[in-house]
């Protein structure tokens, strides 16, 4: 891998960096080719990385489709595949704490969010991330917005390393029923598939019900503001939440977060400030199946 990038950048080449754990669909294939418009060369990782699995995770089912996505990678004219295995990239030993000789320990920007739900997932994170970027010495790297506490996650350790890569962040891809493309779909029974676009139809009803608020308080404090006075923000009434979760209960979601967060810091925003970008995230368990997904937000006056 060094050898080869090297090469690249002695020849004065741009490599872009889109890492994966393989079983790649549509959403992977958008990042790639984002990566390709900010690179000269696409180094793609596939690897199931198992210090991001909880006890009781789906490591072992996490489908595995290296063949597939090859293919894939070949079709979008990525430069490099690198598949490693576990061995390889943490050596035979036991690859998680306290074997480690450094163990991330990540601040509030975890405490959130899927940060609770799934301990130890977001360090296994950025420990694999942040070997990746060493050993592919990347430019760039593309990451997407499904997984949007991962990517405010992943940057800051860019920005508190110092570590000479851009992080930017891809859209979230989905399907034409709005489910987001998520190698972990296939887990779903057809009945679970039938239902599974409601996550994403009661994220956009909050951004609808948030945008109109925003936009009606903006008109109202123009109102006062002729009149002296001003407000600060828009209050998050929990009822428009804790609707959307029961609508889900119903048709049988579990819900373990429905959260609206500020940008950068991912915490819970209980009054909405024009001009700043939040962030309205879910996740469910649908069967055995984890869903998450989110949209971006930001108060706007008109
Ligand atoms: P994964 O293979 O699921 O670990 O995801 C690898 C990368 O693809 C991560 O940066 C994800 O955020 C991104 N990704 C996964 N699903 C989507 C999607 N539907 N749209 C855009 N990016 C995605």
């Amino acid at each position: 891998m060094r050898r080869i990038v090297t090469g690249w950048r002695k020849e004065g080449k741009r490599v872009a960096l889109v890492p994966t754990m393989g079983a790649l669909h549509d959403g992977h294939l958008s990042l790639m080719r984002q990566a390709r418009q900010n690179a000269d060369h696409v180094v793609v990782s596939v690897f199931v990385n198992p210090t991001q699995f909880g006890p009781g995770e789906d490591f072992e089912q996490y489908p595995r489709t290296l063949e597939a996505d090859l293919q894939y990678c070949r079709k979008e004219s990525v430069s490099l595949v690198f598949a490693p295995d576990a061995a390889e990239m943490y050596g035979n030993t036991a690859h998680t704490a306290p074997q480690n000789v450094l163990t991330f320990r990540i601040s509030k920007m975890a405490e959130h969010l899927c940060g609770p739900s799934r301990p130890g997932h977001f360090e296994g994170v950025l420990l694999v991330v942040n070997k990746l970027f060493n050993i592919v010495q990347p430019d760039v790297a593309i990451f997407g917005q499904k997984d949007i506490q991962q990517w405010f996650l992943i940057r800051q350790m860019a920005v508190e390393l110092d570590l000479p890569v851009d992080v930017l962040m891809g859209p979230t891809i989905r399907e034409a029923d709005g489910l987001a493309r998520s190698s972990r779909n296939v887990y779903l029974t057809a009945d679970e598939r039938k239902k599974a676009p409601m996550l994403f139809e009661a994220l956009q009803r909050v951004r609808q019900y948030l945008e109109r608020r925003c936009r009606s308080t903006a008109a109202e404090a123009s109102g006062r503001a002729a009149k002296g006075t001003a407000t600060m923000g828009v209050p998050v009434t929990s009822s428009i939440i804790s609707e959307e979760i029961e609508r889900l209960q119903e048709s049988g979601f579990q819900v373990a977060y429905f959260s609206i967060v500020d940008t950068p810091d991912l915490q819970p925003a209980d009054v909405v400030t024009p001009g700043r970008d939040y962030v309205i995230a879910i996740a469910v368990r649908l069967g055995k199946t984890r869903l998450i997904d989110n949209v971006l937000f930001s108060c706007k006056d008109s």
